[in-house]
């Protein structure tokens, strides 16, 4: 344990945990032991532990090298279990005398070990798949072979995609065709008409409730998906004049996704069900009601409306959906309806944690001012003086100072008046003053705006060996948040403050927000780094939506992926999914690895002949291609 700087208490596992929020955003699965490591507990209903260090030490030991994500099944059951009994339990609660059925919207992870969890998982609860697309389908058809199980069709569909959900039913199963845009109308006549066999059809509703945050637009007048009032009368009227109203079966809506307050939710639901109750009162026998995604995720635990959090609970987000329900149709006199859910992110994001480590750091350079000579240029006495003068009082007014004369250095090098020398002496000068101004400005309970910027001017740079391009695609594109720490030295103070850079050429490759209780940190305290030392973080929450948005940035490929479950005693590796090599990488954009290890080599010989190289080299050099080709595309040690 390591004595805390500023108090003299001494820093604990326990006060890592609060730092890193980790109670908010990882209960009941993630917490930080007495070792100061985090550890994972999957099955939340055992008082079982993996030590998240040890797990990472012992599949680096069978040659599973770093980043690697890891996927805990358990965890995923817990999921799907917390879900399917919140409705269970509302349904109950409201003496609601329909059932709830599941759907897991295939597009949130496709990944085959993963959807194929979940079917095996969701049996218990008839749990069963949404599909958006046409390869989506094809998934679902493949891995749900539950008799009965929904199969839910979304997504804009052509004539194969329909045909091949209404052959489909043949399979004992259950696929609604939802119609996402009134053309798919004739379609789905056409291919009824042919095959002669009737389709279950769905219609989405344009709602105009909208959704919050990001996904707002996927509702309201003007969205990409779903039917008007009117698209929906003429759909009816279509299907009763072909004597087919007995086709329409389910009422679909999806206002977003990670709908961070329960606010849009409630009102969305009034609408739709007003919807449905009219959509009855047309005679169409509907009996399932899909309230769609956008259940959302904790990612900062601070259990409110921010963008990465939510300021409700799955047990009333279930009350709510089974509530306004069963009020429509006890008004209606109506026949409750099925209740159906498209969660995804609620399902699949706590499961997987991606580990990487730290490879380098940049820091500030930071040193003692040293006084320049009495002959200096003025601008350096006045910097020297605003650093000697400072005071934790007036630390404001010295900045002022500082950053005046730190302007009128380069202002005086542009022009001429100062040489590289001094303007090298005035940088030293000022980063010395931000180091000192910092040490005031943590000291302060308030501290001024302009102050508050000097934690991200002198933070250090991180650099991991990771992409975030892969393997944290949200967080460059929309600016999610992910949970991110140590996944060790936790009973050691983190004095250092950083920010992350990963390994590509992209200055956009960098995490530079972070959760915070109050809205987001720019940097992220983390341990100063020793490169003779591993130093492991982890990305949490990351098991939405990352993994197929992940691209090939600089031909950086997918990490190594492992799925552990707990078994009678500790745990086991029930499948590896390797990462890309590069030659994998190289297919992708066409090369035949081959023809470039054949390019090379004769260079080399046209070079050896010409004697700019010797033979040792050219074997060397053609061993490292030949090596790299098989290789891991991120850094490794091993080989
Ligand atoms: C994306 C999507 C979902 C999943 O939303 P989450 O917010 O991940 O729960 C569900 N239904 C539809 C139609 C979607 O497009």
């Amino acid at each position: 344990m390591t004595k805390d700087l500023a108090n003299g208490e001494p820093w604990t596992p326990a006060r890592s945990a609060a730092l890193y929020q980790i109670d908010g955003w990882g209960e009941p699965y993630f917490s930080v032991n007495a070792q100061g490591h985090v550890q994972v507990r999957p099955d939340p209903r055992l008082d079982r532990h993996i030590d998240l260090f040890d797990l990472v030490e012992d599949l680096k030991a069978r040659g599973l090298a770093l980043p690697l994500l890891i996927r805990f099944s358990d965890i995923l059951a817990d999921r799907i279990r917390r879900l399917n009994e919140a409705f269970s339990k509302a349904i109950s609660d409201y003496n609601y005398s329909g059932v709830y059925r599941g759907v897991f919207p295939v597009k949130v992870n496709q990944q085959r070990h993963v959807v194929e969890e979940i079917v095996e998982f969701g049996r218990p609860w008839n749990y069963g798949l949404e599909a958006g697309s046409k390869p989506e389908l094809l998934i679902a058809l493949a891995a749900s072979q539950e008799p009965g199980a929904l199969i839910i069709c979304n997504g804009y569909k052509d004539e194969k995609y329909i045909e091949t959900a209404i052959l489909a039913k043949g399979f004992d199963k259950t696929v609604v065709i939802v119609l996402e845009r009134i053309e798919e109308l004739d379609i789905a006549f056409a291919a009824a008409d042919k095959l002669g066999i009737r389709p279950v059809l769905g219609v989405r509703a344009k709602l105009t409730a909208k959704g919050i945050g990001r996904w707002a637009d996927s509702a309201g007048d003007r969205a990409k998906f779903g039917l008007t009032a009117t698209e929906i009368v003429e759909v009816i009227d279509r299907l009763q004049a072909r004597d087919m109203l007995d086709c329409l079966q389910l009422l679909h809506f999806h206002i977003g996704s990670q709908i961070s307050s329960i606010r849009p939710i409630k009102t969305a639901l009034r609408e739709a069900t007003h919807i449905f109750v009219e959509l009855c009162r047309m005679g169409a026998p509907v009996k399932y009601l899909d309230v769609g995604g956008g259940l959302a995720v904790d990612y900062d635990g601070s259990k409110t409306d921010f963008h990465a959090s939510r300021n409700y609970d799955i047990h009333e987000y279930a009350a709510d959906v089974v509530g306004a329900i069963q009020e429509a149709c006890k008004d209606a006199n109506l026949e409750p309806p099925t209740i159906v859910s498209e969660s995804g992110r609620a399902i699949v994001a706590h499961q997987s944690v991606l580990v990487f480590e730290v490879v380098g750091t940049s820091e500030v350079p930071v040193a003692e001012a040293i006084a320049p000579t009495p002959t200096a240029n003025k601008v350096l006495r006045d910097m020297y003086e605003a650093w000697q003068n400072a005071t934790p009082q007036n630390v404001q007014e010295a900045w002022h100072d500082a950053a005046q004369a730190k302007e009128e250095a380069f202002t005086l090098f542009k022009l001429g008046y100062l040489s590289m020398r001094e303007r090298a002496e005035a940088e030293r000068l000022f980063w010395a003053c931000c180091g000192k101004f910092l040490r005031f400005v943590r000291g302060m309970k308030q501290v001024p705006e302009e102050l508050q910027d000097l934690e991200r001017i002198m933070a250090s740079i991180y650099y991991c060996n990771f992409s975030v391009f892969q393997s944290a695609p949200d967080s460059w594109a929309i600016d999610q948040l992910f949970p991110i720490m140590p996944i060790h030295r936790l009973s050691e103070e983190p004095v250092g403050r950083g920010t992350i850079a990963d390994l590509t050429c992209d200055s956009d490759g960098a995490i530079d927000k972070f959760i915070d209780v109050q809205d987001v940190k720019t940097v992220l305290e983390l341990h100063p780094f020793d490169p003779t030392q591993n130093y492991f973080l982890g990305l949490f929450l990351n098991g939405a939506y990352q993994e197929i948005l992940g691209d090939l940035h600089n031909l950086f490929g997918d990490t190594n992926a492992v799925h552990v479950q707990l078994g009678r005693e500790g745990y086991h590796v029930a499948h590896v999914v390797k990462g890309d090599s590069i030659t994998e990488v190289l297919h992708y954009v066409q090369y035949n690895p081959e023809m470039m290890v054949e390019s090379v080599r004769r260079q080399a010989e046209r070079a050896l002949r010409n004697g700019q190289i010797t033979l040792p080299q050219v074997r060397l050099l053609m061993r490292h291609y030949e090596d790299s080709l098989d290789a891991y595309t991120y850094l490794g040690d091993d080989d």
